[in-house]
């Protein structure tokens, strides 16, 4: 991607961005790429090698002559800590720069008891993590953090959390920091799984939708390489579009929710209703895979529902990808079938010809896998890299 004639402002961060993407490149293709003179290239490599963020080696298979120098991408170089917080259970681990999980741990951990005590065991398990990797702290360059309620992702500050109580504004990013002593980005849950799934993915599927069906129903926006956040932060909100048809009423006070429908919660409610006991979208799934025809019934429909308001966003977005993922997603074939049938059958046909209905690739690491790829995208931006290498 050369950026303007000879070079002109291409620092060390845009070759680091080219490189990113795990192929080892010799100068003169690094020089072709950016339009900067090879002497320049090896400059800006220097010090992206001076900083461990590259690594110089030669190119095995180029045929006959001296081997090339190759230069490529250290995602070993630094650790990134990734917390992912639902309602009871969260997920913690160490991932390095490429994505790999180093060390990862669930545990039992209810948001209602509050930031404080909730943070304090965040902080204390991933240290232990850490300490499992027998990696230095100094290489921890950040940590990222989902939530299960909305954040105004500027501050990393929980806004109205409707299942967090005590947390509202609480500030997140300065409590752990304080703890764990590298910069921390908090995002919402759902958010962070579509990163995390576009990351999986590659940039050329684009744009893409992930949908989370658990005990309530979201869904995260990527476009362009980035979130859509929208101008309040509320985009991909789509667990309280009406469904026609329903008068059921939502958490949130109105009626006919897709939420009150199709999500876990309230198939959980419909089954208990019909005398099934049924705490929550796990059972409901256990219910489906033990037989159960009720909670079949109801998978099914919930498929459906999901469909009905998918197919208004698909004419309208126009996405490349749509992946469902949570709880009663992971019941597998009888959600999926249900949402393509009726995307299929409502959106128009140019908006469906390439696109892809699947189910998620990251399963229940689709959020710590998005967390270190938000503190990723940060670290490696290349302003971040350009400031840290002339600092
Ligand atoms: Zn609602």
């Amino acid at each position: 991607m050369p950026s303007g004639a000879n070079g002109q402002g291409v620092g060390a961060g845009a070759l680091l961005a080219i490189l990113r993407d795990g192929r080892a490149r010799t100068r003169g293709e690094l020089a072709r790429l950016t339009g900067l003179s090879r002497s320049t290239v090896t400059q800006r490599l220097d010090g992206l090698i001076d900083q461990r963020w590259v690594v110089a080696g030669e190119d095995s298979i180029s045929s006959g002559g001296r081997p090339a120098g190759v230069f490529a991408f250290n995602g070993g170089a630094r650790a990134v800590l990734a917390a992912d917080l639902g309602a009871t259970h969260a997920r913690l681990a160490v991932l390095d720069l490429s994505m790999n999980v180093l060390a990862e741990r669930a545990a039992e951990l209810p948001v209602e008891q509050g930031p404080e005590r909730t943070l304090c065991r965040v902080a204390d398990i991933l240290r232990d993590l850490l300490a499992t990797t027998g990696l230095d702290p100094a290489q921890v360059c950040g940590v990222g953090v989902g939530l299960p309620g909305p954040v105004e992702h500027g501050s990393g500050r929980p806004v109205n959390p409707p299942i967090m109580p005590g947390w509202d504004g609480f500030a997140v990013p300065g409590w752990l920091q304080g703890r764990l002593g590298a910069p921390v980005l908090v995002d919402n849950d759902v958010n962070i799984m579509a990163l995390g799934e576009h990351w999986t993915a590659g940039p050329a599927v684009d744009p893409l939708i992930y949908v989370k069906i658990g005990t309530g129903i979201g869904s995260g926006i990527v476009s362009g390489g980035r979130l859509h956040r929208g101008a309040q932060g509320a985009a991909g909100d789509v667990g309280h579009i009406r469904v026609a048809g329903s008068r059921a009423p939502c958490r949130c006070g109105n009626a006919g929710c897709l939420e009150a429908v199709a999500s876990g919660a309230s198939m959980a409610a419909a089954l208990r209703a019909a005398g099934i006991e049924a705490a929550g979208s796990r059972d409901v799934v256990a219910l489906m895979r033990a037989g159960d025809l009720t909670a079949t019934r109801l998978v099914r429909q919930a498929g459906r529902e999901v469909g009905a308001v998918m197919a208004s966003i698909v004419n309208f977005f126009n996405p490349s990808v749509i992946v469902l993922g949570g709880d009663v997603a992971e019941a597998g074939e009888q959600v999926l079938a249900g949402v393509r049938e009726t995307i299929y059958s409502r959106s128009l046909p140019l908006a469906t010809q390439h696109l892809a209905i699947r189910a998620s690739e990251l399963g229940d690491r689709a959020g710590i896998v998005g967390a270190a790829v938000m503190v990723a995208e940060h670290v490696l931006a290349p302003s971040a890299i350009d400031r840290q290498i002339a600092g």
